[in-house]
């Protein structure tokens, strides 16, 4: 936690009036007195200040103690929290409550509800939205046998409300022609951590600009990898929770880091993903960093963030794969304004035809080509057979929608004869 703290956020260092000098130890004291010399600097975040300091017997100790404490020897009840999407479409909320004893399949878990005029999406006078459990993941933060529990939302009546997109998405990977083909999907999360209050990406000089991209994608050092700890403890914390983690990596714009979930298979895709972002917007809650998923956080020559969608079905994964992911491209080609339309808001500011984007007018696809809409890698070309990616998808996407309408206009929708030999051509795909 200290580390995360980063000795230049002073807004941290303002401490609660009721900390004694006695209660301070040495190393902190210094840093503390100048902070409130400063005395202009306004804290919202007091107790993070309190739980980065160890004291010995100070009311911080005993608060971790309490919540670290193990309730497993004396009581069978577990905590569930209950997590949804929010009536943005992108935020999350989630609720507690205390369960008899510890579970282990959603179907074993009560229907809850809240109350939709405070998250926008009912109106006051009719406000029940009712929360159905569909995944479990164990919660991080709680520990023992405590449960995440990922939820989509009805009406009391059992309509999915309109901004439950898994319900859709569940049908079509419920379909046979869909769930015989086992799509499998590799989703690469980018985000972007900012200071708090000021909206300005972490490590950046307040109100000017880093030096220019190059050395941050990747990198190490205090000058070129800005908010490691969170991107680790994130990355953790999914291992722990059972999320299909597969890796992490530091980003090309400084402050940027993006996390793999995949290949993950239908529906459990996208309730991965949003588990995954509901574990770092909680570690970013806990760091006081601010987590924005705008797919161009700041104007200019910066990289924007993106969630690139990487997809594959059983045929394409067999032998003469290729052949069947071309018949797939063309499909995209045919549907590109659809998918646009569904890959998250602001879009158009990121996929520019610039850094490592297609333009957001043209479909195309091409070999190792990061410049393109659907990118097919080396080694795909080479065996015949893999995946492709499609790197149109912002990273505010809803990966629900994403998954949902790749298996959708790849595996159920077909173009006319005709479209589909304009395409060919226009494409130089030979199908
Ligand atoms: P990039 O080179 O574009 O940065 P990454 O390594 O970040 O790619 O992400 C690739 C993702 O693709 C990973 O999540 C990986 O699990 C996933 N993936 C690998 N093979 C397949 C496949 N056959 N089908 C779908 N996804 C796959
Ligand atoms: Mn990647
Ligand atoms: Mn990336
Ligand atoms: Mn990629």
């Amino acid at each position: 936690m200290a580390q995360i703290l980063a000795p230049n956020m002073q807004c941290q260092m303002k401490l609660s009036k009721s900390l004694t000098n006695s209660m301070i130890p040495n190393s902190w004291t210094s840093i503390l007195l100048k902070g409130s010399q400063k005395g202009s600097i306004k804290c919202s975040t007091k107790f993070k200040v309190c739980a980065a300091l160890k004291t010995e017997h100070g009311t911080v100790n005993r608060m971790e103690q309490l919540l670290n404490l193990d309730v497993t020897p004396f009581t069978d009840k577990i905590i569930a929290e209950y997590i949804w999407i929010g009536g943005s479409g992108i935020d999350l909320r989630s609720k507690s409550r205390t369960l008899s004893r510890p579970v282990e399949d959603p179907s074993e878990l009560p229907k809850w509800n809240y109350d939709g005029s405070s998250t926008g999406q009912a109106p006051g006078e009719d406000s029940e939205v009712i929360l159905y459990p569909q995944a479990i993941f164990k919660d991080p933060f709680r520990g023992g046998n405590n449960i995440l529990v990922i939820c989509d939302a009805y009406t009391p009546a059992g309509e999915p409300i309109p901004t439950n997109k898994r319900h859709k998405a569940a049908e079509i990977f419920s379909n046979p022609k869909v769930a015989s083909e086992v799509p499998w999907f590799g989703i690469e999360q980018e985000y972007t951590l900012l200071q708090p209050n000021v909206q300005w990406p972490l490590g950046w000089p307040v109100g000017a600009y880093p030096g220019p991209q190059g050395p941050y994608y990747c990198g190490v050092g205090a000058d070129k990898s800005f908010g490691r700890d969170i991107s680790d403890a994130h990355y953790k914390a999914c291992l722990y929770a059972g999320i299909n983690i597969s890796g992490t990596n530091g980003e090309v714009m400084p402050g940027q880091w993006e996390f793999q979930v995949g290949p993950s298979v239908g529906i459990e895709a996208g309730d991965h993903i949003w588990c995954a972002r509901y574990l770092l917007e909680r570690i970013t809650e806990q760091a006081g960093v601010v987590l924005t998923l705008d797919p161009k956080p700041i104007e200019g020559d910066w990289n924007g963030a993106g969630c690139h969608t990487n997809y594959s079905t059983k045929t394409m994964r067999e032998d003469g794969g290729f052949e069947v992911i071309k018949k797939a491209i063309l499909n995209l080609s045919l549907r590109h304004k659809e998918h646009i339309s569904a890959y998250g808001e602001g879009n158009e500011r990121r996929l520019t035809g610039k850094h490592e984007t297609a333009d957001i007018d043209t479909f195309s696809w091409g070999v190792a080509n990061r410049g393109c809409s659907i990118r097919v890698g080396r080694d795909t070309e080479k065996e015949g057979k893999g995946y492709m990616e499609d790197r149109r998808p912002a990273s505010n996407m809803d990966p629900y929608v994403v998954t949902g309408l790749l298996a959708e206009s790849t595996l159920l929708w077909e173009p006319t004869l005709e479209a589909e030999a304009l395409a060919a051509q226009r494409l130089s795909l030979n199908v």
